[in-house]
């Protein structure tokens, strides 16, 4: 690898600490993982084979590539695919044991269709909305099913499921409204498993946990629940599991006044220092984060938050290290972008996206890095 090349370091064994930790908020139930888009792009052929060596044997990811690709990683997980099951997949999901959720009438046609001509019934979940008009049978469509028992007599179904809109908002009343509604659903199909919280859900107690926990960016590092909300907050605060660190490609010094840059949108009164460092948008570090994200420089002995100076460019940051002692920092040295004191969550925020986008968008061209995760 050489010099120049930024890192991204992904812990596992925080990840498998926020594993349990989601887990200990609903002891009765299943903790499954959510691993879909690469595992929020920090590489699902390692974190998934480390949650497994945790004890996780259920895991989710959205699209039929996604879920026959795990299959290689975990040879004897349960897989979901939350997409379903796409037109002239169905044999190949037969054959790697992906069980689909299904979540339109004609989803569930196909695989009734797929369960004659395998000869016998086919693992299945089934997801109702209830009320984030995405996915998921509507009631009309959910009725319609229960009425004709033919199709379910195909199946043997695992569990049924149905996702929270404003989970991360506790005080939102679609809240009670989906609870009660999935109750509903629930009740119709008497003795069959339940699925329901993703990350923030499973911090919202006992109504909202039922069978299968589904969490993603808990695991992940975020904290999934709005800060407005102070104790939930608090309570479902995240081991830090990304560290981003960017190489100082240079540092210069502005003798008096000047501008930093594309645009000239960070201007200087007075001597100030700027150091270059090798990270920018085309490796997913937000544009939005020009004159807003934060950086951290460690030095033998303490550690300094410097602010982003001017424009995030394709390939490169600008940081005003003026605050700095003059042998703080040296070109080669690190400059930190996630983790090691910089929160995921507030630079997120101060790029206007969340967590989720950020972590999704890093991108291909770190040199990566995963520490623990053995069993
Ligand atoms: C992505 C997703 C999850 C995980 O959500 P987080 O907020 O990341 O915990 C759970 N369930 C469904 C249906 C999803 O699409």
């Amino acid at each position: 690898m050489f010099g120049d090349t930024a890192c991204l370091t992904v812990n596992l064994d925080a990840i498998i600490a926020n594993w349990r930790k989601v887990a200990a908020q609903a002891p009765k139930a299943e903790c499954a993982a959510v691993v879909k888009a690469d595992a929020y792009g920090l590489g699902a052929a390692e974190v998934a084979p480390a949650l497994w060596r945790a004890g996780c044997r259920r895991f989710f990811v959205a699209h039929a590539e996604e879920a026959l690709a795990l299959r290689r990683h975990l040879a004897d997980a349960t897989i979901h695919a939350l997409h379903g099951v796409p037109a002239d997949a169905e044999a190949e999901y037969v054959q790697q044991r992906i069980v689909p959720v299904l979540s339109t009438p004609e989803q569930v046609s196909r695989w009734v269709a797929a369960a004659r001509r395998h000869g016998a019934p086919l693992d299945a979940a089934l997801q109702v909305d209830t009320g984030i008009n995405r996915l998921g049978l509507q009631p009309r469509e959910f009725d319609a099913l229960l009425a004709n028992s033919d199709p379910l007599g195909a199946f043997r179904l695992q569990f049924i499921m149905s996702h929270l809109a404003c989970a991360d908002e506790p005080d939102h009343p679609l809240n009670a409204e989906q609870a009660s509604r999935f109750a509903a659903a629930r009740a119709r199909l008497p003795g069959l498993s339940g699925s329901f919280a993703n990350s923030a859900g499973c911090f919202l107690g006992p109504a909202f946990a039922h069978d299968i926990l589904r969490p993603g960016i808990a695991l992940y590092g975020g904290n999934p629940i709005d800060p407005r909300a102070t104790a939930l907050h608090a309570a479902a605060q995240m081991q830090p599991v990304v560290e981003l660190a960017g190489k100082i490609l240079q540092i210069r010094d502005i003798d008096s006044a000047g501008c930093v840059g594309y645009g000239a949108s960070y201007r200087v009164e007075k001597p100030s220092r700027i150091a270059t460092v090798a990270v920018g948008y085309a490796d997913g570090f937000l544009r939005a984060l020009s004159n807003r994200g934060q950086a951290v420089i460690t030095s033998a002995d303490r550690s300094y938050q410097v602010p982003i100076a001017g424009r995030v460019s394709m390939d490169m940051i600008t940081l005003d290290i003026s605050a700095l002692p003059a042998d703080a920092c040296k070109p080669g040295d690190a400059a930190v972008l996630l983790g090691g004191g910089i929160d995921l969550d507030a630079q997120a925020a101060a790029g206007g996206t969340i967590s989720y986008e950020l972590l999704t968008g890093l991108g291909p061209r770190y040199a990566r890095r995963y520490l623990g995760g053995a069993a």
